[in-house]
């Protein structure tokens, strides 16, 4: 994490930022390359100040994201929700890639999300509230989704 770097963020716009992005296979996770991106990004989301932060964002359309818990970056590889409450919440969201927007949006509630860790370990989580929000915004961004597409009363800063 010593020598992670921070990457340059893609801003609205941008194709790659609406391209579908692809799963990662188990044998790639292992590469140096690879955790270094993990420590690349983790650094990048905290330096940014943001609550997540999607691989496509920094330019490479792969099913890998970075999202803040209390104290730390937890890397979700292949996140996948695969339970999700019926029961929706609206609260305002914002994105590194759209800068100074901010917008209301409905969101399930509480969600189980499935993923691998940076060790290829499959994890199973259930989040609620804005840990929930924010998977999914995130998973939202792999496949090509702004949440400037599902807001309402959007507000742009001048
Ligand atoms: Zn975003």
């Amino acid at each position: 994490m010593s020598n992670a770097k921070i990457l340059p963020i893609l801003i609205n716009h941008n194709p790659i930022l609406r391209k579908k992005s692809t799963q990662i296979r188990r044998d790639e996770i292992k590469t140096k390359e690879f955790q270094r991106l993990c420590s690349d990004m983790a650094k990048t989301m905290e330096e940014k100040d943001g609550a997540g932060l999607a691989a496509p964002q920094i330019g490479k359309n792969i099913r890998l994201v970075v999202v803040r818990t209390e104290n730390s970056a937890v890397c979700m590889i292949n996140p996948k929700i695969i339970k999700k409450s019926w029961a929706k919440e609206c609260g305002e969201e914002g994105c590194l890639s759209v800068p100074d927007v901010f917008g209301k949006v409905k969101r399930h509630k509480k969600i189980i999300c499935k993923y691998l860790d940076k060790k290829g370990k499959e994890i199973k989580i259930e989040a609620e509230g804005l840990m929930a929000r924010v998977i999914q915004h995130e998973i939202d961004h792999l496949d090509g989704v702004l949440f400037i597409d599902k807001a309402r009363d959007i507000k742009k800063l001048t």
